[in-house]
């Protein structure tokens, strides 16, 4: 058998992290016509190399297979979109952005960012992979191009376009199968006085919160800071702050600069510049959490299987007890969760999500319908369970008038909850 080699430094990776079994991929709603036809399941067995510590499911499948007609458009949440607001504020006053500036948005989705700076009259570039959400984007407006991001990629759009004075991704880092090439990428795009902000979900969070159905085949990798600044570095990116977030259950904001701006003044560092304090506080933390070892990882399986146990315990008992039980949100990580606990209509009725793309479909491995939300007020069920658990506040206020009828939501992590 050969052994996946980490995507990173090259060696051979032969520690499991958490192995979730076999799963479909968990974007690929699928209509009704096809409910009768075979389905492609890929392993979700991710691994962490034993000498850089890079947390990784192997690509098994090509980042094109996933990424070219995307059903995620980031627009359907509006925490996210306030949340991209209030970075284009503090991002166009603390660098003093104007209409000469340039911002850049890899994965840019449907210009749930951008249309913030087109507000305030900054050229803006986005970068996008999937064509359909692309096509939306330019429909409001907001000058896209359809590319996946790599080293060659990179310096064509900024021969193109020029280079930025900021460079964002957001919830792409852990998306990119060729790490090295988007890191040349993300260097290639960025003037070299300009910056570039990374957000990712926070392995720190993950382990600690048990959020383990953010594990899917679209997330190659699963960082930490340390991981992080190793990846940027190959790219002669150094991380210069970084930003703890509450999205996505507990994601980090990195913010990188060309080691090499050597106009930024000599501080004796090396870099021009010295990294903050957060920067080390935040290395520090991940330290005390054992994350700088191998051995730090060890145990996240065990907390996986727990939280499967009590899933399946209440809706078993749920379903002998005849109480009706429906599910909240198609996210991709409800699949995952759904999937490896062997869920299916007949333990999850159906679910309803706000997106009119997702809605008429079936969830992917486990074939549960998807209904628009008003369904739940006509069906009134004793349980909802809530599968995007990273939109719980929003949710839960959205959600209020299931009381009404004597409905309880039920969250299944980081630990069960019948609230
Ligand atoms: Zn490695």
């Amino acid at each position: 058998m050969t052994i996946a080699e980490c995507r990173l430094c090259g060696t051979g990776l032969t520690e499991t992290f958490v192995d979730l079994g076999m799963s479909p991929l968990c974007e690929s709603y699928l209509p009704v016509d096809r409910l009768d036809s075979a389905e492609t399941f890929y392993p979700l067995h991710v691994r962490i190399c034993s000498s850089c510590l890079l947390v990784q499911l192997p690509a098994y499948v090509p980042g094109e297979d996933i990424f070219s007609d995307y059903a995620y458009f980031s627009s359907y949440s509006d925490s996210w979109v306030a949340h991209a607001k209030r970075y284009a504020d503090m991002m166009t006053e603390t660098l003093g952005l104007g209409p000469e500036s340039l911002v850049t948005e890899v994965a840019s989705n449907d210009g749930y960012l951008l249309q913030h700076f087109v507000a305030r009259d900054i050229p803006v570039l986005g970068v996008e992979p999937a064509a359909n959400i692309a096509e939306v984007a330019r429909g409001k407006g907001i000058r896209t191009e359809t590319y996946f991001l790599g080293a060659e990629t990179g310096a064509e759009l900024a021969s193109r376009y020029g280079r930025a004075d900021l460079v964002a991704g957001n919830n792409v880092y852990a998306h990119v199968p060729d790490l090295i090439g988007f890191t040349a990428g993300l260097a290639a795009l960025v003037k070299p006085t300009g910056l570039v902000t990374l957000e990712f979900p926070h392995l720190l969070r993950l382990i600690e919160r048990r959020q383990y159905d953010t594990i899917y085949h679209e997330h190659y990798q699963y960082l930490s800071l340390l991981t992080a600044q190793r990846a940027l570095a190959t790219a002669g990116l150094a991380v210069a702050d970084v930003e703890e977030l509450s999205s996505h259950g507990g994601s980090l904001r990195v913010h990188a600069r060309p080691a090499a701006a050597d106009n930024l003044g000599p501080t004796g560092s090396g870099l021009g510049w010295e990294p903050s304090s957060n920067v080390k506080s935040v290395l520090d933390a991940e330290a005390e959490a054992g994350l700088h070892t191998l051995d730090g990882h060890r145990g996240f399986a065990e907390a996986v299987f727990m939280i499967k146990r009590n899933l399946l315990d209440f809706l078993l008992t749920a379903r002998a007890e005849g109480k009706r039980v429906v599910g909240y949100g198609a996210p991709g990580k409800g699949n995952t969760l759904l999937n490896h606990c062997g869920i299916r209509s007949d333990l999850l009725a159906y679910t309803v999500d706000r997106s009119p793309y997702k809605q008429g479909r079936f969830l992917p491995g486990t074939h549960i319908p998807i209904h628009a939300p008003e369904r739940l007020a006509q069906d009134r069920p004793d349980y909802v369970l809530v599968l995007p658990w990273n939109l719980r506040t929003e949710i839960s206020s959205q959600l209020a008038y299931v009381r009404e009828w004597g409905g309880r939501l039920v969250y299944p992590i980081p630990e069960l909850e019948v609230v």
